[in-house]
């Protein structure tokens, strides 16, 4: 658990990322601009602050310098540019790790707890508990390790296969509407359904079922996706009675 401080004026992805955070028991305080930022952080003490580069108030690189000016706090930095000279100069100028957007908070909370590891100190450090492995029937995920097992067998995901399966896993029999998924897990208010549909369509491949059979990972036509145990495998026909045949 850690004291975040994120900074997003995009209300849709501040609030999916408040959300997620906080599930992941963290403490979340959020501001919308580099001012507020400023002003929270010398009033509050914080373990990590996520700032995005696009604030409608400061440049970016300009309000890192700021804070830099005023607090030692680990940051990581979001932007949408991937630009490689644009992130050197951030690194240079004190930020401690960065994300490109669209990002999935599965995505953060791993650089999260790497950054609060270096930064020394961080209750995200370490191993983390038991109770941060989600298990549904005989799959099991460990966000913050990022690997995830199916009946002990370690399954080979892409990082979205990965970040789809944990949001799924941590909602187990809830109908996770499409919208849903678009918005935690690919960081999109807009999307289309194929790229969901697809993504499903690999990670079905690898847990070993199909829409038409599935086991886990259930589709509920125009509403969403599913992820529950297996229910038990049908019994096996009893044997054909013995007919007054075989008795004589
Ligand atoms: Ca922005």
């Amino acid at each position: 658990m850690a004291r975040l401080l994120v900074v997003e004026d995009d209300p849709f992805v501040r609030s999916a990322l408040i959300r997620q955070l906080t599930e992941a028991s963290h403490t979340v305080r959020s501001v919308g601009t580099a001012l507020e930022a400023l002003r929270e952080v010398a009033q509050v003490g914080f373990d990590l602050v996520v700032l995005d580069l696009g604030l409608p108030d400061l440049d970016g690189a300009q309000a890192l310098k700021m804070l830099r000016g005023i607090t030692d706090v680990p940051v990581i930095v979001a932007t949408a540019r991937d630009d490689e000279a644009e992130i050197i100069r951030l690194l240079t100028d004190g930020a401690d790790d960065y994300l490109v957007k669209p990002f999935s908070v599965a995505h953060l909370t791993a650089r999260m707890a790497a950054v609060l590891r270096r930064a020394g100190g961080g209750a995200v450090a370490g191993e983390p508990a038991p109770s941060d492995v989600l298990c549904v029937g005989g799959l099991s995920v460990a966000p913050l390790r990022r690997r995830a097992e199916l009946d002990g067998a370690a399954l080979d995901l892409t990082r979205r296969e990965f970040d789809l399966l944990s949001y799924l896993a941590g909602r187990p029999g809830v109908v996770v509407p499409r919208k849903e998924l678009l918005a935690e897990v690919w960081q999109q208010s807009y999307g289309d359904d194929q790229t969901i549909d697809v993504h499903l369509s690999w990670l079905r491949r690898k847990l070993g079922e199909t829409a038409a059979r599935p086991r886990y990972l259930h589709t509920v036509r125009g509403v969403g996706v599913k992820l529950e145990p297996p229910s038990a495998e049908p019994p096996v026909p009893p044997a054909h009675p013995p007919t007054a045949l075989e008795h004589r």
